[in-house]
């Protein structure tokens, strides 16, 4: 059923809090501008040093353990909870993305779930022998990654986006209520093909597209159909699209949003009755293929727009971010693998970056000390993080 009323929910509290990377079920809205993050004896060991470390204001505020419905979790700081309609950015650092003792150990055994998502990208990588498996090992799968994406030739990797753009409005009168989408940004989000074939006679001179529920409710709602049907959701006023475990988002208004998530509900049992469409679900914009110099600088514009101050933010922000790291104990004395630089701005002009996700970061033994910007050579565990920043500031200083 489909209340035309507005009133606004707080979908903080109902929905899975949105993340870029990483998997669901990690994280937990906390209190006051808190989050929870599955506990790991490696990270909250991490975060705990990293509180007593010159680089303390490049990482979220960490709290400490606790414990929620049998599981352990770590708190800390909402990186996102003083922007309005956050634009984010997740780069993971480095030129590799596992650990050494992780080669050793991964070695052994071939994984079916790597090579379905393998052949998912990239159908005639895997060997013959591959094949006949139908497994390929975690080592393997790790390195063809870095080479397919820019880890291995800069020294970082774009993870996931969410891009703040509105690609839905709703006003509403007396007798009517009407929904204007922005046509250019659903042309961007879901396949051009499908959008035309549904879009096309309704579209207006002013590339919008108007419904009015007086007039035709059913439109309305086979659009949102249309669009939660292909991989959305709906979280905190914004619909996301999700892409193999990326969040592309794009905020609504909180009735949109709402409308949206009374459609998901009714839609519910049949679509998750029904297996996935082929073709449908095929990601538009991923960043797994994003590698050379020139691809990540127009991510990277794409993501601040023309907006020339938040770029000038980001640069400042990052550059104090390599000083600290070169003069911090923590860091000489970590190998630190897949650990991400987070990007946040919104349309006030607010933008900063931190340090996040020290899942795999580690404390090197026998007092060896790393300059993280030598190449890696089985043994002496470096990682090419500052190296991968290097490149980082020279891109974002490149316009
Ligand atoms: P993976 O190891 O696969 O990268 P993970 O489970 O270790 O994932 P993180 O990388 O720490 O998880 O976080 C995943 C995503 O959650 C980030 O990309 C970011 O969007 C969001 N996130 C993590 N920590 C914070 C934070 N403190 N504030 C706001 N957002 C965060
Ligand atoms: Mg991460
Ligand atoms: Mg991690």
């Amino acid at each position: 059923m489909i209340h035309w009323s507005p009133f606004v929910q707080n979908f903080k509290k109902k929905y899975p809090w949105v993340q870029l990377a990483g998997h669901q079920g990690c994280f937990k809205p906390g209190e006051n501008g808190m989050i929870l993050k599955k506990s790991t004896e490696k990270e909250r060991e991490c975060l705990a040093q990293l509180m007593k470390d010159i680089l303390r204001p490049y990482i979220p505020e960490f709290r400490g353990e606790v414990n929620k419905g049998g599981e352990r979790y770590l708190e800390m700081q909402d990186l996102l909870q003083d922007f309005e309609s956050p634009s984010v950015m997740d780069c993971k650092m480095g030129t590799r993305t596992y650990l050494e003792d992780e080669l050793a150990k991964a070695n052994s055994k071939p994984r079916k779930d790597l090579f379905q998502k393998m052949v998912e990208i990239d159908p005639s990588e895997p060997t013959e022998e591959e094949k006949r498996d139908g497994a390929v090992t975690k080592p393997r799968y790790m390195r063809w990654r870095e080479q397919l994406s820019s880890t291995a030739s800069l020294g970082f990797r774009i993870e996931g986006i969410k891009f703040a753009k509105e690609v839905a409005n709703m006003e509403i009168s007396d007798d009517e209520v009407m929904v204007s989408f922005d046509v250019v940004s659903l042309f961007t989000a879901i396949p051009v093909n499908k959008a035309c074939e549904y879009i096309r006679d309704k579209l207006n001179n002013d590339n919008t597209l108007h419904l009015r529920t007086s007039l035709n409710t059913d439109d309305i709602i086979s659009l949102l159909e249309f669009i939660l049907s292909n991989n959305y959701f709906v979280y905190n006023n914004c619909i996301y699209k999700q892409i193999h475990g990326c969040a592309m988002g794009s905020p609504v208004s909180p009735i949109v949003a709402n409308l949206c998530m009374e459609v998901i509900e009714e839609l519910a049992i049949s679509t998750s009755s029904a297996p996935p469409k082929q073709g449908d679900s095929k990601p538009n914009k991923d960043f797994k293929k994003t590698r050379t110099n020139d691809d990540v600088d127009s991510v990277f514009t794409e993501f601040v727009g023309d907006d020339n101050e938040i770029r000038k933010k980001y640069l400042r922000r990052l550059k104090a971010i390599r000083a600290t790291l070169e003069s911090s104990p923590f860091f000489r004395s970590h190998e630190v693998i897949g650990s991400s630089l987070l990007f946040v701005h919104d349309t006030s002009g607010k933008a900063s970056v931190w340090m996040i996700d020290f899942g795999k970061t580690v404390a090197l033994k026998d007092g060896l000390l790393l300059d993280h910007r030598s190449p890696w050579q089985e043994g002496n565990h470096e990682d090419g993080y500052l190296w991968g920043l290097d490149n980082m500031v020279d891109i974002w200083s490149q316009r």
